[in-house]
């Protein structure tokens, strides 16, 4: 069965994203589709993003259970749900509940293989952008990390988390102060429509 699915590119710099209108009919049919099976991993760029902007979000994620912290990173680890498991920001009955803009990365850029967008020739400078976008995060990220390791700083210790992210802040700020010239290459937005053929339940590959 072909479907119609419509998406929205975001080039919101760090916090692009791309949003799509089938997962509010998520062919799993499962009530969590994608997000039974990811724990979200919230980096330098993002806990810095939420200490501005959404720190009673930051607080709280420090205090979840089931959670790893590393010196740089904090993973959401997913509970057990039913036969599999399911993110801890997600409920059946209303999805994700943080918006877009505070998720991280991986949240905030998947797109289901199946729906196939990269495939559309049109769409290539998008593919590029989300692709270049990945790599610069990560270069981003490591060298955060690597500036609060070199201070003998880690996010593991509780008393050092405050200063951690605010070093963490002064880094991506100089480092980003030149944006790179992928930005300028898409528009702030764009609509797209894409069609795919659907398949259900455990057909519909994530
Ligand atoms: S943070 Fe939101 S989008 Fe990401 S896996 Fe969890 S529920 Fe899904």
């Amino acid at each position: 069965m072909q479907t119609q699915v419509n998406l929205v590119f975001h080039n919101n710099g760090l916090r692009s994203y791309i949003e799509v209108d089938l997962c509010a009919r998520c062919p799993r049919q499962d009530n969590k589709g994608c997000c039974g099976f990811y724990s979200p991993v919230f980096y330098a760029t993002d806990l810095v993003y939420l200490a501005h902007h959404q720190p009673e979000l930051l607080q709280e994620i420090f205090q979840m259970d089931g959670i790893t912290v590393l010196d740089a990173s904090v993973t959401i680890n997913q509970q057990p749900d039913g036969d599999s498991y399911r993110c801890r920001f997600h409920s059946a009955s209303a999805g994700c509940r943080l918006p877009q803009n505070l998720r991280e990365s991986v949240c905030r850029h998947f797109v289901c293989p199946d729906i196939g967008w990269e495939k559309n020739p049109h769409l290539l400078k998008w593919k590029n952008f989300f692709e270049q976008l990945a790599d610069y995060e990560i270069r981003l990220n490591n060298g955060a990390a690597e500036f609060i390791q070199a201070r003998r700083l880690s996010l593991r210790k509780p008393a050092d988390r405050q200063e951690a992210i605010k070093l963490m802040e002064e880094f991506l700020k100089k480092e980003a102060s030149n944006q790179p010239a992928f930005f300028d290459e898409v528009p702030v937005m764009e609509k797209a429509v894409v069609s795919c053929e659907l398949r259900f339940g455990k057909e519909w590959t994530l």
